[in-house]
């Protein structure tokens, strides 16, 4: 059947239904997706405010922090940030005990440092839900023993899905939600 339409009206309708869609389909950008993350703070009863910004403060050898401390009583829960995945859990000479999460596209990293302890059973590959319970805060790595803390760092997922070595990015705008457990 032949359009009643003309072709030139036609192009015009295509061009405005097409409008929309196209905005709906531009990936988002890295700060709307930390956005639509909706990300927890990831220590048990640390609000946003309660943060202090330690992203660029200076550290040993030139380098910036580029991670955020979140300061808390030893032994405080430690809970994920947002959903995802255990990527990994290992001890390091600077970390101490650390573990490595993704979200569930793995496209940002979420590395946590100095835990006192791993939370028992938490494995490599297994899924984890907002405000679940991964660890406590401690001073393992080169955390200073008098100043228990969570040493948190967001970043990109590196190139090749060398989740350590992506790039990072200062979470304090995106960390919206109270620590809580869930
Ligand atoms: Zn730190």
């Amino acid at each position: 059947m032949r359009s009643p339409l003309s072709p030139i009206v036609l192009l015009m309708l295509a061009a405005c239904a097409g409008a929309p869609l196209e905005t709906r389909a531009r990936p988002m950008t890295d700060a709307e997706y930390l956005r639509s993350r909706d990300l927890m703070v990831p220590v048990f009863g640390v609000r946003s405010r309660d943060l202090r910004d330690t992203y660029s403060a200076p550290r040993s050898g030139g380098r910036a922090h580029l991670a955020l401390d979140i300061l808390a009583k030893k032994g405080t829960r430690v809970v994920a940030a947002d959903q995802g995945y255990v990527l990994r859990i290992e001890r390091n000479e600077l970390g101490g005990k650390t573990i490595y999460l993704t979200d569930e596209n793995r496209r940002f990293v979420y590395y946590y440092a100095h835990l006192d302890e791993w939370k028992y059973g938490l494995a490599e590959g297994q899924r984890v839900h907002r405000g679940q319970l991964i660890g406590s805060v401690g001073t393992t790595g080169n955390a200073p023993p008098d100043t228990p803390h969570l040493h948190f760092q967001v970043m990109r997922m590196g190139s090749g899905r060398r989740y350590w070595n992506g790039e990072p990015v200062n979470p304090i705008p995106y960390l919206r939600r109270t620590g809580d457990e869930r």
